[in-house]
């Protein structure tokens, strides 16, 4: 049997995880950044393999066959650095990346080429709801604005790193209606947000064209010179495809 390793963190990862359980050995690798609920039957890591030379041994150690990267397309170090690993071991390597958002007629996006400059974009009346994750969350500590808000899915271990700015805790997904209720209430007028795509967390984008909030909407990493697919059924017959380790 194929023994695949599926570097995770993303839905995609999931729903990849729980189809090809049983059908190859399979192993789900997690970052450990937030207290992911278990998957029945998928055997699951979690943490960093410490580097380039400790990913490397990992594949090695555990006569790993093929690797299928579904994590977040914004987490290129791991991507690179998977990617040259696993084709310096002679190993098939693909990458699992949903594509990216598309605004519509009545959108209001401002695209920018990464944090920094969306740190740039808030006036200082601006109350900022930035869905962009807490470890970027330092980038924004000298942005002018009236107020922020960061979202995360596990409660805060610290203080929040400035002062305008206070943590929520929400699990996804969130539907439209309450990303509405939460952005009137706390009377959101810029929406900062990573261009992620997928369907799931697309709701906040609805819900500010909805209420004619601003997107400011921070471009994905370049990534394209890597292998890649879009959707999971196109990564579900490259697994497939792959060689009977018997025949390699
Ligand atoms: P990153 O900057 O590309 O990677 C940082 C380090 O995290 C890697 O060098 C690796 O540590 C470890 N790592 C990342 N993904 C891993 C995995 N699936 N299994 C084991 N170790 C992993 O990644 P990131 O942006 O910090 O994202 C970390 C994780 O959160 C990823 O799995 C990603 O899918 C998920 N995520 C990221 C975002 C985002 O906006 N960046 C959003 C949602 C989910 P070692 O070098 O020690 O191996």
């Amino acid at each position: 049997m194929t023994r695949l390793l599926l570097l995770g963190g993303t839905s995609e990862a999931r729903d990849l995880a729980r189809q090809l359980a049983g059908q190859v050995d399979l192993t789900l690798s997690l970052a450990g950044r937030t207290r992911a609920p278990e998957l029945d039957g998928v055997r699951t890591r979690i943490g960093g393999f410490g580097g380039a030379e400790g990913f490397a041994r990992h594949l090695a150690e555990t006569g790993t066959d093929a690797v299928l990267d579904a994590t977040h397309p914004f987490a290129a170090e791991m991507s690179r650095r998977s990617a040259a690993v696993a084709t310096r071991a002679g190993l098939p390597y693909l990458m699992l990346r949903r594509p990216g958002w598309q605004p519509d007629p009545e959108d209001d996006w401002i695209r920018v080429p990464d944090t920094a400059a969306a740190a740039r974009v808030p006036g200082r009346a601006d109350r900022v709801f930035l869905a962009t994750g807490r470890q970027t969350l330092p980038e924004f500590a000298r942005m002018r604005a009236a107020r922020c808000w960061c979202r995360q899915i596990d409660p805060p271990e610290g203080a929040f790193p400035f002062p305008k700015g206070e943590f929520l805790v929400g699990r996804p997904p969130f539907p439209e209606t309450e990303e509405i209720a939460l952005f009137e209430r706390l009377g959101v007028t810029l929406l900062v947000v990573k261009d992620a795509g997928g369907a799931a967390s697309r709701s906040k984008l609805d819900a500010a064209r909805a209420l004619g909030i601003r997107v400011v909407m921070i471009d994905r990493p370049d990534l394209s010179d890597l292998p890649q697919v879009s959707t999971v059924a196109q990564a579900l017959t490259w697994v497939e495809e792959l060689p009977c380790p018997s025949d390699a």
